[in-house]
């Protein structure tokens, strides 16, 4: 049959099939085509018109004084319960399936990548669908989170119910950084996609690529780009799902 793969997901389809311990870093840019906004793409949250910045109202110190307002933005602009999983999420899972890919390493926490069957997934900023008593521990899934109003409480203890999101000015999970770390060291294909890499330390997790090829997948140019030996600035999940299925 004749290989009607074009341009950049015929170079991506031989950089994959070259590969054999291929691990991926991406962030919110790799959900937006199942519909959940980035912050800084075009259409992203930074785009809007918000007197209090993203970054502001999703920081430690306004979750503890302004509670009530942190859930409002939270529930209003970061939960998808019904976002699936699209072809990017779909074409790691394949690769990881193969044996070809290693280690998924998103800033995302909206959970997609295990929608779509990755089981190798290091969450570097936490999930949406796990959430905690601050004060006893109870765990409790999102839809608790969905159904609840103003400030979640637990019902055991009164306790507030916060997410397990890591929030501005909070530390990354040390065994998460890691095993990220570690995934990247033994790379030999990197591909970076759908993030700004503006926020670190995720971002600064590159730097310990020491691999055959570094791809990057992204629509707006990122501070790591010089570093890269191929950029392609197509929509995601079109590129990765037909540089797979080309495989
Ligand atoms: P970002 O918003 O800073 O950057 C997203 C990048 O993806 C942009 O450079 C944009 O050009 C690119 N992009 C958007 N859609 C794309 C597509 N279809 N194909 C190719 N490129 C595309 O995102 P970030 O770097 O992940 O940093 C934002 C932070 O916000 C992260 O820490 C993340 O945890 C959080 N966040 C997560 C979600 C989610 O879980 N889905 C959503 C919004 C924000
Ligand atoms: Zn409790």
């Amino acid at each position: 049959m004749e290989n009607k793969t074009q341009g950049s997901a015929k170079i991506l389809s031989e950089l994959i099939r070259d590969a054999k311990r291929i691990v991926f870093l991406g962030g919110a840019g790799v959900s937006t085509e199942s519909g959940i906004p980035d912050f800084r793409g075009s259409g992203g949250l930074y785009t809007e018109q918000a007197s209090i910045p993203p970054e502001v109202i999703l920081s430690h110190t306004f979750f503890l004084n302004r509670t009530e307002e942190f859930y409002r933005f939270y529930r209003e602009k970061m939960l998808f319960p019904d976002a699936r999983p699209n072809e990017a999420h779909k074409a790691l899972a394949q690769l990881e399936k193969m044996g070809k890919l290693t280690a998924v390493l998103t800033q995302n926490i909206d959970g997609l990548h295990q929608a779509a069957g990755s089981k190798r997934v290091i969450e570097l900023h936490g999930s949406v669908l796990r959430n905690h008593c601050v004060d006893c521990g109870r765990a409790y899934p999102l839809p608790f989170i969905l159904k609840s109003e103003g400030v979640p409480l637990c019902p055991s203890c009164g306790g507030i119910v916060k997410p397990d999101v890591v929030l501005y000015e909070e530390p990354l999970n040390d065994r998460d950084l890691v095993d990220a770390e570690r995934a990247i060291t033994g790379a030999d294909l990197l591909i970076v996609g759908g993030t700004s890499l503006t926020v670190n330390p995720a971002a600064g997790l590159v730097l310990w690529f020491q691999g055959g090829k570094f791809v990057i997948i992204n629509r707006d140019p990122t501070p790591y780009d010089g570093m890269a030996d191929y950029i392609f600035r197509e929509p995601i999940g079109k590129l990765l799902g037909e540089a797979v299925s080309a495989l």
